[in-house]
């Protein structure tokens, strides 16, 4: 199953140059009918988070993560965008604020992990904290090394508490993004999502990719699973992302709570 495939294995980490990222071997139709099928699971993800809604006792975390221009962004608005809003939340993390500075790496996160009923997506997460962190020297390598069981340990608690966890690493290559950082530069409407900070990460490729591949081996859970999704082709990516979704969520055999008593012949005046 596309699941299985996709699923990093626990352990010491992952050479990421073994894993596609222009690939549509799970789509045997064109582009035109990728996105058809794009446009239904999203209309059925929809569905389901209503159920999930009503449901009111689950609690699901999403967390994206990938290099600048992977399309975390467009992944949020074609998969989770037909989603009603009472419903889901999206928490992005940027540079830390000096008040989260101030604090265990931990803390702004756990602020927004989901409530019962709801679905939080992290854009960007306390991932970065062993990846900007580490390729940076932000903090000294005994520090961030131990975040890796510290981060698993946090995990398995929110899981225990009834959190589904679920982490999509959306995976481009270097090429694909010197096409789309150029575009950024080139396309008026774009611009304003270039910042030259990003030359500078890219600058880095390799030493993130190195540090992903330790941080998705390490932290890919039973219950809290990586997985690795080919990012080059845009359409491919959100549709794998949809599928995996919807197939959890299918899984979680959710149904509407049971009406109150004695509902059964009423009429309203
Ligand atoms: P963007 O997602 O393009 O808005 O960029 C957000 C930036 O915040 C990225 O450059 C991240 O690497 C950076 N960032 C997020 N979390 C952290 C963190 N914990 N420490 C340092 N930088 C971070
Ligand atoms: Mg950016």
């Amino acid at each position: 199953m596309l699941h299985d495939s996709l699923r990093v294995r626990q352990g010491d980490g992952i050479d990421l140059d073994g894993f596609a990222t222009r690939s549509e071997e799970a789509w045997d139709g064109d582009k035109a009918s990728g996105k058809a099928r794009l446009k239904d699971l999203a209309n059925r993800l929809a569905d389901l988070q209503n159920v999930f809604y009503a449901d009111g006792t689950r609690r699901l975390l999403v967390v994206l993560q990938a290099m600048d221009t992977g399309g975390k962004d467009s992944t949020i608005r074609d998969v989770f965008g037909r989603m009603n809003p009472q419903g889901v939340t999206v928490a992005s993390f940027k540079k830390p604020t000096p008040e989260e500075l101030a604090h265990d790496y931990l803390w702004r996160v756990h602020a927004h992990v989901p409530a019962d009923g709801q679905i939080t997506i992290f854009n960007r997460s306390h991932y970065e904290d062993v990846l900007v962190v580490r390729v940076d020297g932000l903090v000294p390598e005994d520090k961030w090394r131990r975040r890796y069981a510290q981060i698993v340990e946090f995990e398995e608690l929110l899981a225990e508490e009834g959190t589904r966890i679920l982490k999509f690493f959306i995976h481009i290559s270097k090429a694909e993004q010197k096409e789309r950082l150029q575009a950024r530069l080139d396309e008026s409407d774009k611009h304003w999502k270039f910042e030259t900070g990003d030359l500078e990460t890219r600058k880095k490729w390799a030493d993130y990719m190195a540090a992903y591949g330790e941080a998705l081996g390490r932290t890919s859970t039973e219950r809290a699973p990586w997985y690795v999704i080919p990012g080059d082709r845009k359409w491919y990516r959100k549709l794998v992302i949809g599928e995996i979704m919807v197939g959890v969520m299918e899984e979680m055999d959710l149904s509407f709570p049971s009406p109150e008593e004695g509902l059964a012949g009423v009429v309203i005046d």
